[in-house]
C-alpha cells in the first residue's frame, strides 16, 4: 500500500505516506496505554522520507529519553511514535482507511489489560436496541474531519 492519507480528529493535522507501509503492530505497554488513552497503541512503521505533513504538524511530548510522541495540539489525537532516525510509527486509527492496515504482531503483551483478550466475547446491543438509538443519532452533527483530504474543510474553532 502507498499513497495513504490520514490525520487527527479536528483536521488541523493531516499527513500523506508516499511510500510503502511497514510492519503494523499492537503495543500493550503502559506508555502506549497512557498516550492513546486506550487499552493499547496500534502503530504502523513508515520511512520518515516517505511521510509528508500536508496540513499542520503534530506537537510532541518526550515520553522518555528515547521516544517523542506526536499528537494534534488542537484536538489531542495521538499521531506518532518517534523512536528512530529514519523510521517513524503512525497511529493506525488516524489513517483514513484504517481498516486496511492489519497488525501482525503484539508487543509487551504481559502488560496487556486483563480484559482485552475477551473484548470480542462482550455482549452487543440487539438490533431493536440499536434502532432505538437512531432518533438520537440523527441529531448528531459531527465536527470530525472526514476520512479524506478535504481542502474546503473549515477547521472548527
Ligand atoms: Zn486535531
Amino acid at each position: 500500500m502507498s499513497g495513504e492519507t490520514g490525520g487527527c480528529q479536528c483536521g488541523a493535522v493531516r499527513f500523506k505516506v508516499t511510500g510503502e507501509l511497514g510492519r503494523a503492530s499492537i503495543c500493550h505497554c503502559r506508555m502506549c496505554q497512557k498516550a492513546f488513552g486506550g487499552p493499547y497503541g496500534a502503530l504502523v512503521s513508515v520511512n520518515k522520507a516517505d511521510l509528508e505533513w500536508t496540513r499542520g504538524e503534530p506537537k510532541r511530548f518526550a515520553s522518555s529519553n528515547k521516544v517523542d510522541r506526536g499528537f494534534c495540539g488542537d484536538c489531542g489525537t495521538p499521531l506518532t511514535f518517534e523512536w528512530h532516525s529514519r523510521i517513524i510509527d503512525l497511529a493506525i486509527a488516524a489513517f483514513d482507511d484504517a481498516a486496511s492496515i492489519k497488525p501482525v504482531l503484539q508487543l509487551d503483551v504481559e502488560r496487556a489489560l486483563p480484559w482485552v483478550a475477551g473484548v470480542s466475547d462482550l455482549p452487543v446491543k440487539t438490533p431493536e436496541e440499536e434502532a432505538k438509538m437512531q432518533a438520537y443519532q440523527a441529531t448528531i452533527v459531527s465536527h470530525q474531519h472526514p476520512d479524506y483530504d478535504a481542502a474546503e474543510w473549515p477547521l472548527a474553532k
